[in-house]
C-alpha cells in the first residue's frame, strides 16, 4: 500500500477561473476548502467565481459565439478530434485527478477518459452533418419551405461531483459541434478534472472564449442560470437543485436540460446467468464510485425461485470487496464524497432498519486506518417495504435494496413504483420477455443482460423526476440546436 501511495503524487494541482484566454487564481466568490475524501484532510483552497466573473465569462462567450458559429464545421470537427486524442493521452493524469476530486479509484478513473474521448469523437463526427429538412415541392399556391438548425448561443453548463470528466464530455462536445459556446461551472467539490479539461481545450487550439470554466458554488450556478445571454442550461445534479434551476430559469423562459437522480430496478429472473447478474448487480450499486452513480442498479428485484441463492451470492461479493485508498492499485471502492454524505447515508441505513428492513451485511462507517476518510461498508438490505424511504429515495452511496417477486407482472409493478425513471436493467435468457419489459418499464433506458451504460450512440436521460432531455446520440446534438422554419413563395 505504502509503495503505491509513494508512486502517485497526491498533491492537488492549482485551480483557475478561465475566462477567455485569461487564467485567474482568485474570484469574487471566495474560496472553498477542498477536503481529500480518502483522508479527511484539507488539501487545497479552490478559488470560486461569483456573479461578477459569470457576467464577464458570458460576455466573452457571447463574443466568441459570433465567430464560432461561422467557423467551418470541418474546423470544429478537427478541434474536437484533437481534444479527444488529448483526453486519451492524459488518461493517467485524469485518473489521478479523479482520485483527488472525489476518491474515484484509479482503476475506474482510467476508464472515464477512454469513454470521454469516445463521446468527444462521436460529436466531432456530427459537426459537419447538421442538416435541415425541406418541406416538399412548391404547393399549388407556390410555397415551399425548409428548416435551419441554429445553435442557441451561450450554453450554461452546470455539473455535479460524482463523475466530473464524463459529465463534461457528455455536454461540451455536443454543444460545440452544434456551434454554441459554453460557460461551465463544475462542482466546487471536484475542480481538478475540469481544470485539466480546460488545459486540454486550450492545447487543442480552440479559440479563446469558446469554452470558459468557472469553479464556483450555488451562487455562481444561479447567476449563470439567470443571465439573459445564457440561452440554455445543461445541468447534471440532484432534483432539489433542478427545481431551483427551473424557478430561476423561468424569468428568461430558458430551456433546461436536466440529468438527475435515479432509483433504478435490476430485475433478475430465474433463467438469468446468475454469475453475470450478481456481478452487474453489485458492481453498479455497491462497488463502482462507492454507489454514487445516477443510473446505478440500486434496487435488485429477484425471482423467488433463485432469491436465496442470489442474496447469498450478492452478500459474498459485498463482503469480499473491502473499500480502500483510491490511490492504491487494485482497489475497486473508494470513499464517498464528504462528511455530509457519510451522515446522509448512515441516516438512511438507520431509518431503513427502523422501517423493518433486514440488514444483511455492512451498514457502518469503516474504522481502523480508514477512519479519517469517508468510507462506508458495502451494505445490503432485504425485506424492504416497497413504500419505505429506502425503496423510494435515492441513497447515492453503497447501499443495495433487494426485493422478492414471483411473476413478471409483479416485477414490473415493483420496478415502476418509484417517482424516478432514469434507468432499468433486466437479466434473463428469454429475449421475448426482455423486449416486453423494455417496452413497459418506465425509465429512460433499459439495459438487458449487461449492456453498458453511457454508450455515446444511445441517448441517455430520464423521465419524471429523473430529468428532461437526452445526452448521447443524435438527440444529444439536437438538444443544442433550435429549429427555425423558412417559407418561400415562389413567384
Ligand atoms: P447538486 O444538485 O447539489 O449540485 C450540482 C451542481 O449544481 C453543483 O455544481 C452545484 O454547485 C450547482 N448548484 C447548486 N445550487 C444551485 C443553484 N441554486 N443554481 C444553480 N446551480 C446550483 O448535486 P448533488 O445533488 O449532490 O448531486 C448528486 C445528484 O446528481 C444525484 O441525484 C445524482 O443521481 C445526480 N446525477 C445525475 C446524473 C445524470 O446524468 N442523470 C449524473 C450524475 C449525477
Amino acid at each position: 500500500m505504502t509503495e503505491n501511495r509513494q508512486a502517485i503524487d497526491r498533491t492537488p494541482p492549482p485551480v483557475h477561473l478561465r475566462i477567455g484566454a485569461e487564467r485567474r487564481t482568485a474570484g469574487s466568490g471566495g474560496a472553498h476548502e477542498h477536503i481529500d475524501p480518502a483522508t479527511g484532510a484539507a488539501n487545497a483552497a479552490i478559488p470560486l467565481a461569483g456573479p461578477a466573473e459569470v457576467n464577464e465569462a458570458v460576455a466573452v462567450a457571447q463574443e466568441a459565439f459570433e465567430s464560432w458559429r461561422r467557423t467551418s464545421p470541418a474546423i470544429r470537427r478537427r478541434l474536437l478530434l484533437t481534444l479527444a486524442d488529448l483526453i486519451e493521452q492524459n488518461a493517467e493524469e485524469f485518473a489521478r485527478r479523479g482520485a483527488l476530486d472525489n476518491g474515484t479509484p484509479l482503476l475506474y478513473g482510467r476508464g472515464f477518459p477512454i469513454n470521454a474521448a469516445e463521446w468527444t469523437r462521436y460529436y466531432a463526427g456530427w459537426a459537419d452533418k447538421i442538416l435541415g429538412d425541406v418541406n416538399g415541392l412548391p404547393t399549388a399556391d407556390g410555397e415551399f419551405g425548409y428548416t435551419i438548425a441554429k445553435p442557441y448561443g451561450v450554453i450554461g453548463i452546470i455539473i455535479t461531483w460524482n463523475g466530473p470528466l464524463i459529465s463534461l464530455a457528455m455536454k461540451i462536445p455536443a454543444a460545440l459541434a452544434a456551434g454554441n459556446t459554453v460557460v461551465v461551472k463544475p462542482s466546487e467539490l471536484t475542480p481538478f478534472s475540469a481544470e485539466l479539461f480546460a488545459d486540454l481545450v486550450e492545447r487543442a487550439g480552440f479559440p479563446a472564449g469558446v469554452v470558459n470554466v468557472l469553479p464556483g458554488d450555488a451562487a455562481a450556478g444561479q447567476a449563470l442560470v439567470e443571465h439573459p445571454l445564457v440561452r440554455k442550461i445543461s445541468f447534471t445534479g440532484g432534483p432539489a437543485t433542478a427545481r431551483r434551476i427551473l424557478q430561476s430559469a423561468s424569468a428568461t423562459m430558458k430551456p433546461t436540460l436536466l440529468e438527475l437522480g435515479g432509483k433504478s430496478a435490476n430485475i433478475v429472473f430465474d433463467d438469468a446467468d446468475l454469475d453475470d447478474a450478481c456481478a452487474i448487480g453489485t458492481r453498479f450499486s455497491l462497488i463502482a464510485l462507492a454507489g454514487q452513480g445516477c443510473a446505478f442498479a440500486t434496487r435488485m428485484l429477484v425471482q423467488d425461485t433463485v432469491y436465496d441463492e442470489v442474496v447469498a451470492r450478492v452478500t459474498a461479493i459485498a463482503e469480499s470487496n473491502r473499500p480502500g485508498d483510491p490511490f492504491e492499485e487494485g482497489v475497486l471502492t473508494g470513499p464517498v464524497v464528504n462528511e455530509d454524505a457519510v451522515h446522509r447515508i448512515l441516516g438512511m441505513i438507520e431509518r431503513a432498519q427502523r422501517d423493518g428492513a433486514t440488514l444483511v451485511t455492512g451498514g457502518h462507517r469503516i474504522g481502523g486506518e480508514l477512519a479519517d476518510g469517508y468510507y462506508i461498508e458495502p451494505t445490503v438490505f432485504t425485506d424492504v417495504d416497497p413504500q419505505s424511504e429506502l425503496a423510494q429515495t435515492e441513497v447515492f452511496g453503497p447501499v443495495l435494496a433487494i426485493f422478492r417477486f414471483r411473476t413478471e407482472e409483479e416485477a414490473l409493478e415493483l420496478a415502476n413504483s418509484t417517482p424516478y425513471s432514469l434507468s432499468s436493467y433486466v437479466q434473463t435468457r428469454d429475449l421475448n420477455r426482455a423486449i416486453r419489459l423494455a417496452t413497459e418499464l418506465h425509465a429512460g433506458q433499459t439495459l438487458i443482460n449487461g449492456a453498458t451504460n453511457l454508450r455515446v450512440a444511445r441517448p441517455f436521460g430520464g423521465f419524471g423526476i429523473s430529468g428532461v432531455g437526452k445526452e448521447g446520440g443524435r438527440h444529444g446534438l439536437e438538444e443544442f440546436l433550435q429549429v427555425k422554419s423558412v417559407g418561400i413563395v415562389v413567384g
